[in-house]
């Protein structure tokens, strides 16, 4: 039985809400977001997006867990699931997945919408999306991961690309 898309199950409440389920969504502009990261200094800049890397690998990993859920799959379904999706129906871009290696993920993501929202950085800014990644690692390898963004469009590469390795 082919599954409802994540678009098709966002609901518009009459109270001003947009919710799956029980998780609230928000619609912001990009550069609302991440302007936010650019009026700090490097230091308190890099401190914040740590925090924001591990705030989605915690909240994300509930999203996920409920999506494995309901597709009735365990972690290598996930991940099949996940390498053969479409585009990011959250708008986080278009991610391609790689599989070296059973403990190893690698995932390409293009039109990252941090990037979007920054323009250019001298450090990667999408740490969203490995900690989304983290999560995401995590349920694959059945224990825990460690996501990292490797290089970032944000530095004048095409595109974004990050690792995630099964963590000890
Ligand atoms: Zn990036």
């Amino acid at each position: 039985v082919a599954q409802p898309a994540f678009r098709d199950r966002l609901e518009w409440s009459a109270d001003g809400g947009i919710e799956v389920g029980d998780i609230r969504y928000l619609i912001i502009r990009t550069d609302s977001l991440m302007g936010l990261f650019s009026r700090l200094d490097e230091e308190q800049r890099r401190t914040a997006l740590e925090a924001f890397s591990q705030s989605v690998a915690e909240h994300g990993r509930n999203s996920m867990i409920a999506e494995m859920r309901r597709l009735n799959v365990d972690g290598e379904g996930f991940y099949w699931h996940l390498s053969t999706a479409g585009p990011s129906q959250l708008g986080w871009g278009h991610w391609h997945y790689t599989r070296p290696s059973a403990d190893r993920i690698e995932v390409e993501v293009d039109n990252s919408p941090f990037v979007h929202g920054i323009g250019s950085a001298t450090h990667p800014v999408c740490s969203p999306i490995a900690g989304m990644l983290t999560a995401i690692g995590g349920l694959i390898f059945n224990g825990s991961a460690d996501a990292r963004e490797e290089s970032c469009a944000a530095m004048g590469n095409a595109t974004c690309k990050f690792v995630v390795q099964r963590a000890a």
